[in-house]
């Protein structure tokens, strides 16, 4: 499933076909994807000029004069750039196509992924309004996890994968940022010091920034027809390693279940 890092690897590898282009058509092939795709989106697209490609959280955003789309990749999306006469393949399901002759195309085999028209307040829309800050901007910190966990009973690890504290810190990335900072996913929230939450914050910031690194790496190719970007997997320490021993000591990684999510962790290393 496409986390916060390849969304973002998907954002820089197709961005630089959009941006700056005019809209010469949407082709929509299936319109039943997690909601259905809007009647008039071609209407409203169609001679565009892409301002930006943005994300928020795991959104892409295609901001034009007119208003902005939304893009989720769902479960199982990807995005590619391919050129004017290639054939669409089974689930291709949506087609941007711009004036350089490009086409961005949409594939979701399992099609719980979204294209949806969010007007000219993006922010407003109900998937984005109720969204936490960004995890790599300044404003997401140990101060501000710091002045949101004071007094909560709630474990550490639900706050973080909470999307109205924080976004876009998937399951994989929470369990290992806390083995890197040395905290017990199930410790109450309320209860750890400021300087544990800087180095949470710290760590979160590095294992997503270290995703998005490996993804531009592996994912290097979003133009082309041969193979569709798949998802990448970082080193990861913890996450799914139970009874492997501790990168640091040694000692066997534990599993347990949290709020229905697994979660991986050292009983020596993380207090
Ligand atoms: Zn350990």
């Amino acid at each position: 499933m496409p986390e916060l890092p390849e969304v973002e690897t998907t954002r820089r590898g197709i961005a630089p076909a959009l941006e700056g282009a005019a809209i010469s058509a949407v082709t929509v092939r299936e319109r039943r994807l997690r909601w259905p795709v809007p009647k008039g989106i071609e209407r409203q697209l169609a001679g565009q000029v892409v301002h930006t490609l943005r994300r928020r959280a795991k959104y892409l955003l295609l901001e034009t004069q007119a208003g902005t789309a939304i893009i989720h990749l769902g479960m199982s999306g990807s995005m590619r750039i391919v050129s004017a006469d290639e054939p669409p393949e089974k689930h291709d399901h949506f087609d941007i196509v711009v004036n350089s002759g490009d086409i961005v195309r949409f594939n979701d085999p399992r099609r719980f992924g979204s294209f949806l028209w969010a007007g000219k307040q993006p922010h407003k829309h109900p998937l984005l309004a109720e969204l936490g800050p960004e995890p790599l901007e300044p404003e997401f910190s140990g101060d501000y996890l710091h002045h949101t966990t004071r007094n909560r009973k709630v474990a550490i690890k639900q706050h973080i994968m909470n999307g109205k504290v924080v976004v876009g810190v998937g399951n994989i990335y929470a369990n290992e940022a806390l083995f890197r900072a040395g905290i017990h996913p199930a410790r109450a929230a309320g209860r750890i010091a400021a300087a544990r939450l800087d180095r949470l914050s710290n760590e979160i910031k590095t294992v997503l920034q270290d995703a998005i690194r490996q993804g531009g790496t592996t994912l290097r190719d979003y133009r082309g027809g041969d193979g569709k970007p798949g998802y990448f997997r970082q080193q990861l320490t913890v996450y799914e390693r139970d009874g492997l021993p501790c990168v640091q000591c040694g000692n066997e990684i534990s599993r347990v279940v949290q709020g229905q999510r697994a979660t991986y962790y050292c009983r020596t290393c993380q207090r």
